[in-house]
């Protein structure tokens, strides 16, 4: 998964340049910049590899999730449907925003059950973030379709799956709007940074002025702006932009990369007993950054991920037990610790998130091994590896 990685003189050589224009800012300083527009020039680099109409780059992911959010007018007492399996950052948005988060189920996708998020639809919903958790896709034809015949904006953070696609069709295509990351562990990295993305000319313009205390950027004097909305600060920094154009170049050879190395450790894993993999709605668009499989019990996956660690077998996850990303450790979230009251608070909309019921997914995640697919193995490593994982998951 991460770009950081393969950082070399090409990252250098853009930030270079803007470092000589002394150019830090995406708006204005016209004539110092000596026509170098990195952001922009990042937001066009995106769209035409991705295939995605408006993209608008911002300065983190978390800002991503926020400003959509926020954009498609999701606000205090709203319900958004999101799944237990996600990064805190999601939850966050939601709670920050004075919504609430409603969680469904995942399925072995990883990934929101549309069967679980219909059955979550209230008189209160306004949104469903889906979440292409580790590389892949969850079933989002289908709750493309759930959303649209529901009236439910369906908003995609694709933080995890830069590059993966559904039938040919990039992630992040599929709703109101799609959210990305490109944080230092991110498939590939401004540093820090994010983007927004939709088809939507109206609800890009909203995203970009959100994203900039309103600035509505309509004329040359940034001092003149007009200001239609209340925003915040989300900018994206020119040094950070400029990592992201040489990263984004490198992509393809990324992904490349990274489905030849999860194919060779699938390939090899698919005779073990007890061993099945997770579910991929469309194999050809998985952007490969992690291998997740299961294991017949939540004792199996257990001792399992202990043994691959103890065996030398690096970067495996227990998301069952992780604090970030499942909702099982999230005790601040359960007890709603702020430091300022919380909108859902006080409204009396949400007492606590102790009783989050999503028994299909603990009892798929407690299954669950996840592993991160890395750039720099060598076919020794590969080999190495694979022997250490079949000889631990063959073990009795
Ligand atoms: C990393 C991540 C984010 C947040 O991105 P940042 O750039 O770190 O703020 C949001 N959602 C998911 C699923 C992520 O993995």
């Amino acid at each position: 998964m991460p770009g950081f990685e393969i950082i070399g003189p090409e990252e250098r050589a853009e930030v270079e340049q803007v470092l000589q224009s002394g150019v830090f800012m995406r708006y204005g300083f016209d004539g110092a910049r000596q026509g170098r527009w990195p952001s922009r020039e990042l937001e066009a680099a995106l769209a035409a590899r991705l295939g995605l109409r408006h993209v608008h780059v911002c300065s983190s992911g978390t800002a991503a999730v926020f400003t959509a959010l926020a954009a498609c007018g999701v606000g205090a007492g709203d319900e958004v449907i999101v799944p237990p399996f996600t990064f805190v950052a999601d939850i966050e948005a939601v709670l920050w925003l004075g919504a609430i988060p409603v969680f469904a189920e995942i399925d072995e996708t990883l990934c929101l059950d549309p069967a679980s998020v219909a059955a979550k639809i209230t008189s209160r919903t306004k949104a469903v973030l889906v979440v292409h958790m580790c590389g892949s896709m969850a079933r989002v034809d289908e709750l493309a379709v759930l959303c649209c015949r529901k009236g439910l904006l369906l908003i995609e953070d694709v933080a995890q799956a830069v590059g993966a696609g559904f039938r040919g069709k990039p992630l992040g295509t599929f709703g109101k709007a799609g959210c990305f990351s490109f944080d230092y562990v991110k498939t590939i990295t401004c540093g820090e940074g994010g983007a927004v993305v939709t088809g939507d000319a109206e609800l890009h313009d909203l995203v970009q002025a959100f994203t900039d205390h309103g600035h509505d950027h309509k004329g040359k004097d940034r001092g003149a702006d007009l200001h239609p909305i209340i925003g915040l600060n989300f900018r994206i920094s020119e040094l950070h932009a400029a990592v992201g154009l040489a990263q984004l170049r490198k992509l393809d050879s990324i992904l490349e990369t990274q489905r030849r190395h999860k194919g060779f450790l699938k390939d090899g894993l698919r005779d073990v007993p007890g061993v099945t993999f997770r579910r991929l709605p469309d194999p050809a668009g998985d952007s490969a950054t992690f291998l997740s499989f299961f294991l017949p019990t939540e004792s199996d996956a257990r001792q399992k991920a202990a043994a691959l660690a103890a065996a030398g077998v690096d970067g495996c996850f227990y998301w069952y037990d992780n604090n970030w990303h499942y909702h099982r450790r999230w005790q601040h979230f359960k007890d709603l610790a702020s430091p300022a009251e919380l909108a859902v608070k006080r409204g009396g909309w949400l007492k606590s998130l102790h009783n989050i019921q999503v028994p299909q997914s603990d009892a798929l995640m407690g299954r669950t091994i996840g592993m991160l697919i890395k750039l720099s193995w060598t076919e020794n490593d590969l080999n190495q590896r694979l022997e250490r994982m079949r000889s631990v998951l063959s073990a009795g």
